[in-house]
């Protein structure tokens, strides 16, 4: 069977993608974000978001760093918060791992969506369990890792990164928040599921609908 190809108009197409569910769940993050934040988590993302469309249409990338270059900017400045530079630090090192070329092949793009979680990890410092956007993250990359690993499509490794998601959005739930606004929340963060890992959750099922469309 011939390797899918993720080209740059794919990528492309994953952000007009999220832009489009992030508007139709800004509220419901923002609702999230108002239970152990300051409830603008929905207003910054949508914010954020369009503005990171606009830069793919101003710039039309060429080659993957170049996409996470234009990306990365945007939602560092437009997002604002504290997931904003950690959104940002995802597609900027989504581009320099995917590098100077217009497509990835299957290994190629997870190992791209790796090295973008990993930099999450390493700029927020966050584990995890410390309810944050990496509980989402992290279980899904290491999901799409093990079907690769198994012989699976990346179609097959999308899909699974979803569900992984999804769990490990859930999972946030019952979860004591160690790190960003939640943290000062202590015990009262338990019981509330983290708006940071709800929008990564997001991002993962774009990717899943729109990588090999
Ligand atoms: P702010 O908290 O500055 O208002 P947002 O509301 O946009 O920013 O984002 C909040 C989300 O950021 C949280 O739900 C959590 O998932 C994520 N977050 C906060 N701190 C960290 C961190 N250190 N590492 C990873 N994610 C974090
Ligand atoms: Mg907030």
């Amino acid at each position: 069977m011939a390797e899918a190809t993720v080209t740059v108009g794919d990528l492309v197409a994953w952000i007009h993608r999220f832009s489009e569910v992030i508007a139709e769940h800004a509220e419901e993050l923002t609702t999230l974000d108002s239970a152990i934040g300051d409830a603008d988590h929905g207003t910054n993302m949508r914010r954020g978001c369009r503005a990171a469309v606009e830069a793919l249409e101003a710039t039309e990338p060429t080659d993957v760093s170049g996409f996470g270059r234009a990306i990365a900017m945007k939602l560092i400045s437009a997002v604002g918060g504290t997931s904003g530079p950690l959104y940002g630090s995802f597609f900027l090192a989504l581009g320099t791992a995917g590098g100077a070329t217009a497509e990835l092949d299957d290994a190629g793009t997870v190992a791209a969506l790796r090295a973008a979680v990993d930099a999450v990890r390493s700029r927020g410092k966050a584990e995890p369990g410390d309810k944050t956007m990496l509980d989402a993250l992290l279980p899904a990359v290491e999901a799409m890792e093990s079907c690769l690993d198994e012989g699976g499509s990346l179609a097959d490794a999308l899909a699974a990164g979803t569900t992984a998601a999804e769990d490990g959005m859930h999972a946030t739930t019952p979860m004591l928040a160690r790190k960003g606004r939640a943290s000062y929340l202590g015990e009262r963060s338990i019981g509330h599921q983290d708006p940071g890992a709800t929008s990564s959750w997001l991002l993962v099922r774009s990717a899943a609908q729109t990588l090999t469309a």
